[in-house]
């Protein structure tokens, strides 16, 4: 799994870019920079549920770091 991540980032990413983006475990998608924003755009979170601070494992549990 990490190795796949490696191996995208080499392909599309330029070595200068150095902002960290995330891939959701969701829906599979690379290069995600807002996790709450995305959650609420794809997967029909609520804002409540995105601002609840119990929540914040939620994110950390979805998405994964990459850069
Ligand atoms: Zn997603």
């Amino acid at each position: 799994m990490q190795t796949a991540i490696l191996e995208y980032e080499k392909q599309s990413m330029p070595r200068s870019q150095r902002q960290v983006t995330y891939f959701c475990r969701l829906c599979r998608e690379y290069g995600i920079k807002t996790r709450k924003a995305h959650l609420q755009n794809f997967h029909n979170a609520s804002r409540d549920t995105i601002t609840k601070r119990s929540n914040n494992d939620l994110v950390d549990v979805v998405f994964i770091e990459s850069r």
